[in-house]
């Protein structure tokens, strides 16, 4: 291994999945762990989605796609910006990949030159930073805190802007925190960006749909935002089609060149009976999926009233995706049933060989005080899991 690329060596290994196969071995040896790691809705995919699937693979969509998508994709895509964004894309400024994951490092590598900095509001998703640095950016956190709800400041947006600040990239609803801005609070990000136009926003909206407060806003749509904004989006969260990889993006057409330029000599066109069902999930209305987003709230409010009554938690009200980010930095420097407790790993791997229970360590998303606990997992579940950590605390 010592002949791997210094590009491989210096990349850190995503958490969450590393987390997962820490749990899978844990499961061998016999453990009933419970996973709360993992990024992954519970549920399966809706019928009528299936069907779109099975009805491509007999008109047989088995060629290659067009390296940017189907245009009948790109056309339900352009209507979804239009009906749940207010945003205008041409289908020259969208292109599919193979999942958002793939959208975010085509937009790395397309807009950055080596050195230019990357500001990232944390917590931020585990592979932002790795996206960046591959591109041979520079990941520069903006650290938030639990009382502005993990969100950055118009104040810190501002102090954190230097002549080498090329991008700013940030999830809204976001993982790991699940906070949604406010169009208010993205209007005043945009002001203080308007100073700046060289810049540009990768808003990442994979959550989009799972929103309990309502009222998502693009920042696209934002005056003065539209031209500098690479809106990113998938249907891996809200349609549970994580396997099935298609994700996507809105931007200036430049940018959706670039984008397909790279694609075609990576990995070409994404996944053809994928794209056909998707365009089926993006042309149903919202209402076809909201039983999923209503017992996401559901989970999210037993889930908090469950951490609330456990002391040491600082918990805020997540407004979206289906992750909660408790503080549990007053357990720093407490020894429990033997173990020292002097950050959130060892949190968290204390919760996981104490009380056999998987989550995250909030240092793989950049904030090293608190914990990332997903609760896309059964009631059931939820309740035994916070029932064992309660115990072991
Ligand atoms: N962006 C965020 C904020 C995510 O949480 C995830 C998945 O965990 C992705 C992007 C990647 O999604 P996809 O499955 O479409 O690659």
């Amino acid at each position: 291994s010592n002949h791997l690329s210094d590009r491989i060596k210096n990349m850190s290994t995503s958490a969450t999945l590393a987390m997962a196969a820490k749990a899978r071995e844990l499961r061998s040896e016999g453990k009933d762990i419970i996973g709360l790691s993992l990024g992954e809705p519970d549920f399966n995919i809706p019928d009528f989605i299936k069907d779109a699937a099975k009805n491509a693979i007999d008109e047989n969509y088995s060629s290659y796609t067009p390296v940017d998508g189907y245009a009948e994709l790109k056309t339900a895509i352009s209507n979804k910006f239009k009906r749940d964004n207010d945003l205008d894309y041409g289908l020259n400024q969208i292109v599919v990949s193979t999942g958002a994951k793939q959208s975010l490092f085509n937009v790395a590598m397309v807009v950055l030159n080596p050195g230019d900095e990357v500001i990232l509001p944390a917590p931020y998703w585990v592979s932002y930073s790795d996206i960046v640095k591959l591109a041979e950016g520079v990941p520069m956190e903006v650290l938030t805190q639990i009382d502005t709800d993990f969100k950055m400041t118009p104040a810190q947006l501002e102090a954190a802007i230097t002549p080498k600040t090329k991008m700013i990239w940030f999830s809204s609803p976001c993982n790991p925190s699940g906070s949604v801005y406010s169009k208010s609070e993205l209007e005043g990000l945009a002001e203080v960006l308007k100073k700046h136009p060289d810049i540009y926003v990768v808003s990442d909206e994979i959550y989009e749909h799972i929103n309990f407060a309502g009222g998502h806003v693009s920042i696209a749509s934002i005056d003065g935002m539209y031209d500098r904004t690479i809106t990113v989006n998938g249907v891996s969260k809200a349609f549970a089609m994580t396997g099935w990889r298609i994700g996507y993006i809105g931007a200036p057409e430049w940018i959706a060149k670039g984008c397909t330029k790279l694609q075609g000599q990576v990995t070409s066109g994404a996944n053809a009976i994928a794209q056909r069902a998707v365009i089926t999930a993006l042309e149903a209305p919202v209402s076809k999926i909201q039983y999923m987003i209503d017992k996401f709230h559901e989970r999210r409010d037993l889930v908090l009233e469950l951490l609330g009554e456990i002391e040491g938690f600082n918990l805020n009200v997540p407004e979206g995706a289906f992750y909660v980010f408790p503080d549990i930095s007053a357990f720093f420097g407490k020894t429990l049933n033997g173990v020292a407790i002097n950050n959130a790993s060892d949190f968290s791997l204390y919760l996981l060989e104490h009380a056999n229970v998987a989550t995250v360590t909030g240092e793989a998303f950049g904030n090293p005080n608190c914990i990332r606990i997903s609760y896309a997992a059964s009631e059931k579940e939820l309740k035994e899991a916070i029932a064992r950590i309660k115990a072991v605390l």
